[in-house]
């Protein structure tokens, strides 16, 4: 199995305001593409694009393509389970969105320490377990998204998850707040395969800073800075699998590119990844992924990933980046940064444990009263 999965969090779309309205015929060549250059494995989940990245994959890989040509991956929604039955709906609810009669991964979602309390009140170890044992899910695991402790916990008491998936990239490798070095090795202690989500961490490792892609560029000047995240989480030897949230051909045909015969990293190689992630960690303010789970429960409606990005971009560049004429644009239909009202439902859910609301503080006194 080629160790890149096409990820169906950030599918090419004709309109980027409008998650759900898909580029079906750039979706339909990229699959094409990703099979005719021997990749299998697809991941999906049930609130991708609003909901929509099911059927999406249903559309462009299962209608056109025989069931054994490749690897589905879904997740059952710890956040929307209220009672015992609403796992069979919601499985059921899949297979059909997906039009498929099994998944060959199946996975529980965005396991926290508060979804996995929802996990063992439902159940929900037993419920995947039971799936495997009727063909309907080949193997079973979990996305995991706390702590080191949490997950030796939870793979101690639950043997029967197959494997983990894990943010794991080299921002985040040493980060005491995701932990990915210190969670890869609970999964390497309790022998579980790992397969990698946001390598690139939500395309932040895609446009680095300058310096740092100097660096790269003088040792390798044809391999994007992508490259060597895909890579240096490709090379950790207990995953099978990187994911990649791929938005169009271009970003496709250079993952494949260097993933088609993959070369694990080398000693310079890691040691200039080292350099970078030093350049990279001074100058973001908010390593936010992008991932929107947070926009669900807002009840001032703030467009939290897009503010967190232009932030960014603030620190980075400045009044060149035009941050605050973008931030105006989002006054008329979302609210602004000072509409906080502190209530914090966006933290209990966001998977990188941001502290949103007092960011949002800074970011009202940044571009709030300048952008009137
Ligand atoms: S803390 Fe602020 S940003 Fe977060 S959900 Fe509440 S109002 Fe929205
Ligand atoms: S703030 Fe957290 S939940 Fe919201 S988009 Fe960023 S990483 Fe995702």
């Amino acid at each position: 199995m080629k160790k890149l999965g096409f990820g169906g969090m950030r599918l090419p779309l004709n309109n980027p305001e409008d998650p759900r309205d898909f580029d079906f015929p750039q979706l339909f060549s990229m699959v094409d593409s990703f099979l005719e250059q021997g990749f299998t494995y697809f991941d999906t989940a049930y609130m991708y694009h609003k909901y929509q990245s099911e059927t999406a994959f249903r559309k462009a890989l299962v209608e056109r393509y025989p069931r054994d040509r490749y690897l589905l991956a879904d997740k059952l929604p710890l956040s929307h389970l209220k009672q015992a039955e609403d796992m069979e709906r919601y499985f059921n609810e899949q297979l059909e969105k997906c039009g498929v009669t099994y998944f060959d991964y199946y996975l529980l979602h965005n396991m926290t320490r508060t979804y996995y309390k929802t996990a063992a009140q439902l159940d929900a170890f037993s419920f995947i377990k039971e799936k495997k044992a009727q063909g309907k899910a080949r193997r079973i695991g979990m996305s995991f998204h706390a702590d080191a402790e949490l997950l030796d916990q939870i793979l101690t008491e639950h043997p029967e998850l197959e494997f983990v998936q894990l943010q794991l990239n080299y921002i985040d490798w040493e980060s005491p707040n995701i932990q990915s070095r210190l969670c890869y090795e609970v999964c390497l202690k309790h022998k579980k395969d790992v397969i990698v989500m946001e390598p690139v961490k939500g395309g932040t490792l895609a446009n680095v800073p300058q310096e740092a892609e100097q660096l790269m560029r003088a040792y390798a000047p044809d391999s994007s800075p992508a490259s060597w995240a895909i890579r240096f989480a490709a090379s950790k030897e207990a995953v099978i699998m990187v994911l990649s949230g791929m938005s169009d051909h271009s970003q496709l045909l250079d993952n494949t590119s260097y993933m088609r015969e993959f070369i694990p990293l080398n000693q310079e190689e890691t040691d200039i990844i080292h350099k970078a992630t030093d350049i990279i960690n001074s100058s973001i303010a908010v390593p936010c992924t992008g991932c929107g789970y947070c926009l669900e429960g807002c009840p001032k409606n703030i467009a939290i990933p897009q503010y967190f990005a232009l932030y960014n971009q603030f620190k980075q560049f400045g009044e060149k980046s035009n941050s605050r004429y973008y931030y105006g644009n989002y006054k008329d239909t979302h609210g602004r940064a000072g509409d906080c009202i502190g209530c914090r439902k966006c933290e209990t859910i966001c998977p990188q444990h941001l502290p949103i609301s007092e960011t949002m503080k800074t970011l009202s006194g940044l571009f709030d009263e300048k952008s009137q």
